[in-house]
């Protein structure tokens, strides 16, 4: 409202802040009893290989509330991790992932798919407890440590990064690999990719959908992936929405894809259909 000059501007600007104080509020309210109301549930996004083989599928969380209707993660996750309510319900996920892969088991298709892959928000991994819970989570459910992958983003590793590296190493010892997400989009800091005992980085969308559009984002993910090859980490693309998307990377030696092209995340009942 400010942009458009008024008078009243400033009036407006404090009216926005103000209903943005109470959308997050509300928000905060009614997420509180999204578990226990049985308001959530996962989708699952499966992720390609060149083959258009399905290696795995990452875990979204998905908000239907009575009265707020469908909340997109982009509107309830920073609420739930300014709140601390991520870490419960980011078990919540993890437990959801594990249940699945027990009933891919009891389906008689364990190897249907590699792995699920969770978004873990930095709060959540920064529990002292938290590969402990994971462990357990792994040991109730019968699941390998192979079989999930935490996707982190750069903000777990700003504020202390020895520590971050060290939770890393705990998780690889039961076989828990970690993939770096959205890599590009935050406070990037090329310096500590090397110290990270990363599996896998994922591009972020934000660079894929630009390739067919600018060269410069072309150089990004190209960079990427030479880092990636130098230290034989892994490489996904995500949000590869076209086919002229998908045949530049794939000119690129990318051979890892994730985005609507192939699928888009999906009830978990479409995805036993798919495998
Ligand atoms: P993310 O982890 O980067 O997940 C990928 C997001 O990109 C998903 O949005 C997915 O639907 C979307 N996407 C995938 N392919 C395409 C494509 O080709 N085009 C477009 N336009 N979008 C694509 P979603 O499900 O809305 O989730 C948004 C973000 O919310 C996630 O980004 C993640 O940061 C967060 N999130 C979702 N579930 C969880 C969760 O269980 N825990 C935590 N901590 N964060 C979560
Ligand atoms: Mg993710
Ligand atoms: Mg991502
Ligand atoms: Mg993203």
């Amino acid at each position: 409202s400010i942009k458009h000059g008024n008078r009243n501007g400033f009036n407006f600007f404090t009216k926005d802040l103000q209903s943005l104080a109470e959308k997050h509020t509300q928000v905060e309210n009614h997420l509180k009893y999204a578990i226990e109301r049985h308001e959530l549930e996962v989708h699952y996004q499966p992720l390609v290989n060149a083959h258009n083989q399905i290696m795995g599928a990452e875990a979204l969380l998905r908000w239907n509330n009575g009265q707020l209707g469908q909340v997109s993660p982009a509107d309830f996750i920073p609420v739930a991790e300014e709140s601390g309510l991520i870490i419960e319900l980011g078990k919540w996920v993890l437990a959801e992932a594990c249940k699945l892969l027990n009933r891919l088991k009891d389906l008689g298709k364990p190897d249907s798919l590699n792995y699920i892959s969770v978004n873990v928000s930095p709060r959540q991994f920064n529990q002292p407890s938290f590969v402990q819970d994971v462990v357990r989570l792994l040991e109730t459910y019968n699941i390998n440590g192979n079989q999930i992958r935490i996707e982190i983003t750069e903000g777990v590793a700003i504020d202390n990064i020895d520590l971050a590296i060290r939770k890393m190493l705990q998780l690889r010892e039961f076989h828990i690999e970690c993939m770096l997400d959205d890599f590009g989009s935050g406070y990037s800091s090329l310096s500590y990719l090397n110290k990270l005992p990363l599996k896998t980085i994922k591009i972020d969308r934000s660079f894929v959908s630009q390739i067919d559009a600018s060269e410069y984002h072309q150089v990004i993910v190209n960079a990427v992936k030479d880092i990636c090859n130098y230290s034989q980490l892994e490489c996904i693309a995500e949000g590869v929405e076209t086919d002229t998307e998908l045949q530049y990377l794939q000119s690129r030696g990318i051979s890892a894809y994730q985005g609507f092209y192939f699928h888009r995340p999906m009830p978990v009942k479409a995805l036993l259909t798919l495998l």
